[in-house]
């Protein structure tokens, strides 16, 4: 195995925005699901995409971390170019950490071993190392204890928080989080909660896409409501919820708040 080529340069200073989207658009087939989406997101900030059903918002995640190729404008993370054909793409997924509805653990593995996995089999890291990170993160998730434990042990909000775990065990500088509470039974979603609202606290550069309106309000620093492949209105959250513009802003927070 090759060992890990070091990181590139890409110009990028922390002074300028982590994520910039300029100009994204993707069609699947005949239908246009991005039409022309700009955003960027500062190191250390936590936004939330929210929006309807269908409207673009997994897309546009996915298309960040190179799972969904786009067909024009760029995508730069840390000032690499998403979309450039030489792209390492193992390098910029363990930049950009990804945590989605379906947590897909490992169901014969432990919680630690699921945690432990990557860095040690794709990263070939020391394994003392990751296992003393490994447990470290299972504290962090508020698993501590639940090391040895098999999936289907947890609960949906506990394999959640083995999933966030998992993702930050790579030293992601930002984590995506697609509704990943949205298939939660509502006692566990607090918890999984407290976990993404801990790391933004900390300074864990996010990007949420949520349907947890009260979440979003406390923990994002901006916001942005996507419709039909486009950012219709964005703004910091006690502007954007107490006093939306666009109507249909106002019908989907009527909606649903
Ligand atoms: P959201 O996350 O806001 O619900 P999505 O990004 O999942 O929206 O989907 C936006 C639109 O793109 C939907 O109409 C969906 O059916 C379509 N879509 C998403 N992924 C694919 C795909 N891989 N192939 C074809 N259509 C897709
Ligand atoms: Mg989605």
């Amino acid at each position: 195995m090759a060992a890990l080529s070091p990181p590139e340069d890409f110009g990028w200073t922390p002074d300028q925005p982590l994520i910039r989207l300029v100009d994204v658009r993707k069609s699947f087939g005949a239908i246009e699901v991005l039409k022309g989406v700009s955003l960027d997101v500062a190191k250390g900030e936590a936004i939330c995409i929210i929006g309807p059903s269908g409207s673009g918002k997994s897309t546009l995640i996915r298309c960040i971390n190179a799972l969904v190729p786009i067909d024009s404008g760029t995508i730069r993370v840390e000032g690499q170019e998403v979309n450039d054909p030489d792209l390492d793409k193992l390098a910029l997924r363990r930049k950009v950490g990804m945590v989605f509805q379906q947590y897909n653990l490992f169901p014969h593995r432990t919680a630690l071993d699921n945690i432990m996995m990557a860095p040690l089999h794709v990263l070939k890291q020391d394994r003392r190392e990751v296992e003393a990170r490994a447990r470290a993160l299972m504290a962090k998730v508020r698993l501590a204890g639940k090391e040895k434990a098999y999936p289907g042990e947890l609960s949906g909000g506990q394999q959640q928080r083995v999933a966030i775990a998992r993702a930050l065990a790579m030293r992601p500088d930002v984590m995506l989080f697609d509704e990943v509470t949205a298939a939660l039974d509502p006692e566990t979603v607090k918890e999984v909660l407290l976990t993404i609202r801990e790391l933004a606290e900390e300074g864990m550069t996010c990007i949420l896409v949520t349907h947890e309106m009260g979440f979003a309000r406390e923990v994002a620093d901006h916001i942005y409501f996507t419709d039909a492949g486009v950012i219709v209105e964005h703004g910091p959250p006690a502007s954007f919820f107490d006093d939306p513009r666009d109507p249909r802003t106002q019908a989907f927070l009527g909606q649903i708040l």
